[in-house]
């Protein structure tokens, strides 16, 4: 991922090296170059004009440390704007004061959102925490049992509604809700301090998986709301990212299929365009690919 977006820019600053001074010329050419080669990786447009906007005023301005060349100093402007949209900080789980902490689980069906609900529990079990799974996602029928796979095999408990529901009509029928709440409450009997909480995603936005994801929202209050996002989807990660915003609003932001070759621009949009950090990365199918999002680590990779 972003490996094409990587090289353009290099190659942009290329252009810069060895001279002394940067005229106004220099610095549009420079700015049009990086405009370009974020449009062509598919970050939002409206992020690319601000991006282009700020890099631009900051080239021409005096504000960069002196001892750095013109090159570096662009280097720098441009690190400093990719860290900015990304998030800034890297920001980590807040807890509840009084457990267990609820982290609940949205996006579109295939994000994958339930393959992540291991991945963060065997990440918060490695950090000495002791969560649970909640399967509230109904919608699917394999999708009680696949949260127990992926429970089983990060060696958390999995609480659902009958375990393995496998029926259409058992799925449609059930109280998705009733399964979160009941998720949270057996947690704090038995002592689990974080519930993680899976629900249902559609192939596409739809007002029924909004409504029932904002009823989850509201009954089980959680601590976290990510929005568990496909880098891989292209342009349409803003709208989806917006979309989830109005009808559920998430608290940070988690990138999916890192590991893929796409252009990943978009995703990278989603955390400007909704001002949400994001928070975690996943980088493959296995339970291990997974890592706490550091925005600066991410705009030194794009830009080594
Ligand atoms: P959900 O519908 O949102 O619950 O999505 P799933 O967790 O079922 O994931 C959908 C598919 O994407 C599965 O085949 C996963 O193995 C795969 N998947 C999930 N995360 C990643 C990732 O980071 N990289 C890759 N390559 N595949 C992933």
């Amino acid at each position: 991922m972003f490996n094409s977006l990587s090289d353009r820019l290099t190659a942009t600053f290329k252009n810069l090296r060895g001279k002394g001074r940067l005229s106004e010329a220099d610095v549009d050419a420079t700015v049009r170059e990086i405009r370009r080669a974020l449009l062509d990786a598919d970050v939002a447009v409206p992020v690319v004009r601000d991006f282009a906007a700020r890099v631009r005023e900051r080239a021409l301005g005096a504000e960069v440390a002196a001892a750095l060349n013109p090159s570096q100093q662009v280097v720098k402007i441009v690190n400093d704007e990719l860290v900015a949209i990304l998030g800034g900080e890297t920001r980590r789980i807040r807890l509840a004061k009084n457990p267990p902490t609820v982290i609940m689980l949205a996006g579109l069906q295939g994000a994958g959102k339930t393959t992540l609900a291991g991945k963060l529990a065997k990440w918060l079990k490695g950090q000495g925490h002791s969560p649970m799974l909640v399967a509230a996602d109904l919608q699917r029928p394999n999708a009680v049992t696949q949260l127990q796979v992926v429970g089983n095999r990060a060696g958390v408990p999995v609480y659902a509604p009958h375990p393995g529901v496998q029926s259409e009509f058992e799925a449609a029928t059930g109280d998705p809700v009733g399964v979160a709440r009941g998720g949270v409450e057996e947690a704090r009997q038995k002592l689990n301090d974080i519930v993680i909480v899976d629900t249902a995603g559609r192939l596409g936005i739809d007002a029924e998986l909004m409504q029932q994801a904002a009823d989850i929202r509201a009954a089980v209050n959680p601590d976290e709301v990510l929005f568990v996002i496909d880098a891989m989807i292209g342009q349409d990660a803003v709208n989806t990212a917006k979309a989830f915003e109005e009808g559920v609003d998430f608290t940070g932001v988690v990138l999916t299929k890192l590991d893929g070759d796409a252009r990943g621009g978009a995703a990278l949009s989603v955390a400007s365009v909704t001002g949400r950090p994001v928070m975690f990365a996943s980088t493959g199918e296995g339970l291990e690919d997974f890592e706490l999002f550091h925005p600066d680590r991410m705009a030194s990779r794009i830009l080594d």
